[in-house]
């Protein structure tokens, strides 16, 4: 059997070796020190954003953020229904409602009219869950949009939306390092951003997440509640439920590492969608998305959708099993939140575009260090199932 082609692999570069060795050399084994200001003064200039608390994970992020949005138990969080259950886990954690709404076929990304549409009925109390159960009248806590696959949102609608209605927005950036639009990063349009390093991201620290804000005191509360909550105290004095968020300053070695590679995986990541994107320029039914005007993708995943309807038949689930005969690795898009079966009876608004995406979408091999030969894999199956 050849090598496993992965999805998304780590891809270290020359340095975080070295870092690493740092922290073991100067015994900073701990979750505080030098690289993790380091690696959290990296982020906030690379992102352009005020301060970025380095932390456990992007989910850690995503809690702490809902958290210092005052979220509680009964509040509604409006979430991005096609994403990674992680950008919706922590609106439970708190107790919350979460409520989905639908992506538009531009960007995957979550769609401004059915967010407004959401917003008014949580505003006018004609909120329903699944059941039919009347929820009671609560303006929404929380917008959480998604740049799913390192696409942005159109965020330009949706944080209009957020001032008009003045809810926040806890922009999930997990897959989203390094993209952008008009210069503008992601990670730096909401009241509070949030990166992922997990080991399958852009880049990785193994495991780790950022919290971003241009207000100081946000971060500041978010790197007190990740370390445990302690008061000003020479004893352990807490008058805040605490946790223990905080990343470790080997992890943020790694980190500091990755960030003087992340242009060059931007890049190689960019140049295997234009391969994919070339190959499947001549095969009928097979389609990725532009960048819309003044907007640029970290192309994180190469995913297109698959249409039998114009592919002779051939589904995504065929060619997902083809590449899996030859150890390649593809998957189908996210399944969409509403309709998982853990979060059944939660209100939906919008129609049936995460349900297409779904159903026709996948994902292609897009580590940044595939090389040719990987790609000669591949398209030797591409071709091969294509050719039929
Ligand atoms: C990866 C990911 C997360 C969670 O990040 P972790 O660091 O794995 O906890 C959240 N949202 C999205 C969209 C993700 O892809």
């Amino acid at each position: 059997m050849s090598e496993k082609i992965w999805l998304s692999s780590p891809h270290m570069g020359p340095n975080e070796r070295r870092f690493v060795e740092e922290a073991f050399d100067t015994n900073w084994i701990a979750p505080l020190g030098p690289h993790v200001n380091g690696f959290e003064a990296d982020l906030q200039s690379y992102v352009g954003v005020g301060q970025a608390a380095a932390l456990s994970s992007g989910t850690a992020a995503l809690h702490l953020g809902l958290i210092l949005l005052g979220v509680k138990e009964g509040d509604y969080v409006i979430c991005q229904s096609m994403t990674f259950s992680a950008s919706a886990n922590p609106i439970v954690y708190q107790g919350a409602i979460p409520v989905f709404v639908d992506s538009e076929f531009d960007t995957w990304n979550m769609c401004p009219a059915a967010l407004e549409d959401a917003i008014k009925a949580g505003i006018n109390g004609t909120l329903t869950n699944k059941n039919g159960d009347k929820l009671p009248a609560r303006k929404p806590k929380a917008i959480i949009p998604v740049h799913l696959y390192g696409m942005p949102a159109k965020m330009d609608a949706i944080t209009a939306i957020g001032d008009k209605y003045n809810i926040p927005i806890l922009e999930d950036a997990a897959e989203a390092l390094g993209s952008h639009i008009n210069g503008k990063r992601c990670g730096a349009f909401g009241q509070l951003g949030v990166l992922s390093f997990n080991g399958n991201k852009i880049i990785t620290t193994s495991g780790g997440g950022a919290l971003l804000s241009n207000d100081e005191s946000i971060i500041e509360k978010a790197r007190f509640l990740a370390t445990q909550a302690r008061d000003q105290a020479p004893h352990y004095q807490h008058s805040h439920i605490g946790y223990n968020y905080r990343m470790s300053n080997v992890l943020a070695g790694i980190g500091r590492g990755q960030m003087q590679v992340l242009d060059e995986r931007v890049a190689s990541r960019r140049s295997n969608y234009e391969q994919y994107r070339s190959f499947f320029a001549a095969i009928d039914g097979v389609n990725g998305i532009d960048e819309p005007n003044g907007y640029f993708s970290n192309r994180w995943l190469s995913t297109f959708t698959i249409d039998p309807n114009k592919t002779k038949g051939i589904t995504r689930e065929d060619v997902r099993l083809a590449l899996e005969k030859e150890n390649i690795e593809a998957r189908p898009l996210w399944k969409p939140m509403h309709m998982q079966p853990v979060f059944e009876n939660a209100p939906y608004f919008g129609g049936t575009v995460a349900e297409e995406l779904f159903e026709n979408g996948l994902c292609f091999p897009s580590g940044s260090n595939l090389n040719e030969a990987d790609f000669k894999r591949i398209f030797t199956v591409l071709e091969q199932i294509f050719s039929h």
